[in-house]
């Protein structure tokens, strides 16, 4: 499975663009600004748009990208997310106001967007990828996914706090790549945690529950680009502070947009 990094930093700004990975040609993991990226040809392959959850750093070139290429598909474009993401995007975005409601045209009956809802927990098999849905901490209704691929599993945390479900399943799986978010500072830590993002704090004590031994590549992503040198310089101290001791060491690296991996 491909997976190419369309973006990954917390915020906008020139070169930053917002969550979003495309799976192969045609599944959609989020749809932040870094769908704009895409040529119109590339849009109109996708059939499949997975949503970690109703932020608007992690949709907003989702209306935008269903306007550009639904007149000319076939079939509707599929929106896999939460019931509460759905309903959210319904009530504040597909709304007739803000964006027209793409589920009920041109004709409710073949719609250029179809809305699925689905479980933490729940394997979803899509385009051929069994995708299993994982629990996310967040101030809003939100999960992660873990699609597998030949070499293993990626895995994409979304947007969490602590999460020791997460981990609970992550370990019983065999894990290729792990992209995990880090949007705060240390400096930061407390409004990480009040709006339930890592800091590089939390992120170390999160990194201590992966089993012993396991020691697959983990990308950080989401962070804020006021912050992003920072954060970088706190992650890359972890090898000499708490909680790891010196025998602990991860193979942690940047994800960048435009990166793409082969798996
Ligand atoms: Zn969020
Ligand atoms: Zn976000």
């Amino acid at each position: 499975m491909k997976v190419r990094v369309l973006g990954c930093s917390g915020a906008i700004a020139k070169g930053c663009r917002t969550t979003s990975f495309l799976l192969d040609h045609d599944v959609l993991v989020d749809a932040g600004t870094g769908v704009g990226d895409l040529t119109l040809e590339e849009m109109r392959g996708i059939d499949h748009v997975l949503l970690t959850h109703s932020h608007l750093d992690h949709v907003a070139a989702l209306p935008l990208m269903v306007d550009a290429i639904a007149s000319q598909r076939t079939a509707p474009i599929q929106i896999h997310a939460l019931q509460g993401t759905i309903d959210a995007l319904r009530a504040h975005i597909f709304n007739n106001t803000i964006w027209p409601d793409f589920s009920r045209i041109p004709t409710p009956e073949a719609p250029f967007v179809s809305f699925h809802s689905l479980a933490v927990g729940q394997t979803l098999l899509l385009a051929g990828k069994y995708i299993e849905v994982l629990p996310a901490v967040h101030t809003v209704p939100a999960v992660g996914y873990a699609v597998a691929t030949g070499a293993g599993c990626w895995v994409f945390t979304g947007d969490t706090e602590r999460n020791p479900a997460l981990w609970a399943r992550i370990n019983q799986l065999n894990v290729a790549m792990l992209v995990i978010e880090t949007a705060f500072s240390n400096r930061e830590r407390d409004l990480a945690k009040r709006s339930l993002h890592l800091s590089p704090h939390a992120l170390a004590s999160e990194l201590d529950c992966i089993d012993k031994g396991k020691n697959y590549p983990i990308y950080i992503t989401h962070t804020k680009p006021a912050e992003t040198d920072l954060i970088m310089a706190e992650i890359q101290r972890f090898d000499q502070t708490a909680p790891f001791g010196p025998n602990v060491t991860h193979d942690i690296r940047w994800l960048r947009a435009g990166q793409e991996f082969e798996l």
